[in-house]
């Protein structure tokens, strides 16, 4: 298994649709298992492809909470089939937007139709953060940020700090400064 390297926004290749998988072969399998170790060790509780920069149909979760334990989740070509009317709020973060936290609205609970890491077909049922989670995911693999989901205002200011911040990571890695330690205290990324 390898450590993939987590592109941040803005990069165009976040903003792109992601094609789906023809078939879960040994290759899918490979990207979901890199996939899982860089989301552990980033940490996070979701990742999609298209934030390691493969423009595919694939995500992981692990979502180990109190209230919901998953253990790792491998989903190819995952699909919404069923939205609730009900919507909820949860403030969500992202490994692609580091340090940047917004209350998104999604459906409270959905129904997600995919394939698993043997190819086989499932349907599950979320709610709660994994409904959070599958549908922030799901957002990814069709360019789609939680950024996208709030003022545009608010959008900019963001994507202006985290600008200011990879340059200023730059300069202290050009300078050998060692990185500012990451502030804990927040939802986990997603
Ligand atoms: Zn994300």
């Amino acid at each position: 298994m390898a450590h993939l390297p987590i592109l941040t926004a803005p990069d165009a290749r976040l903003k792109k649709k992601s094609k789906p998988v023809e078939t879960v072969d040994t290759d899918v399998r490979q990207l979901m298992d890199d996939m899982l170790e860089t989301m552990y060790a980033a940490p996070g509780i979701g990742l999609a492809a298209p934030q390691v920069g493969v423009l595919k149909r694939v995500i992981v979760l692990d979502i180990d909470r109190e209230e919901v334990k998953t253990g790792p989740l491998f989903l190819a070509n995952p699909e919404i089939i069923e939205a609730s009317d009900e919507d909820v709020s949860y403030e969500e973060g992202c490994l692609s937007v580091p340090e940047h936290y917004s209350d998104v609205v999604r459906p409270a609970k959905v129904r997600v139709r995919y394939l698993d890491r043997e190819g086989a077909q499932q349907e599950m049922a979320c709610e709660g953060l994994l409904a959070t989670c599958v549908q922030h995911e799901i957002d990814h693999l069709d360019g789609i940020l939680f950024i996208d989901h709030i003022s545009a205002l608010k959008r900019n200011m963001i994507l202006r700090k985290l600008l200011k911040a990879r340059k200023e990571k730059e300069r202290d890695e050009a300078e050998g400064k060692q990185p500012a330690a990451k502030s804990k205290d927040h939802a986990p990324a997603l």
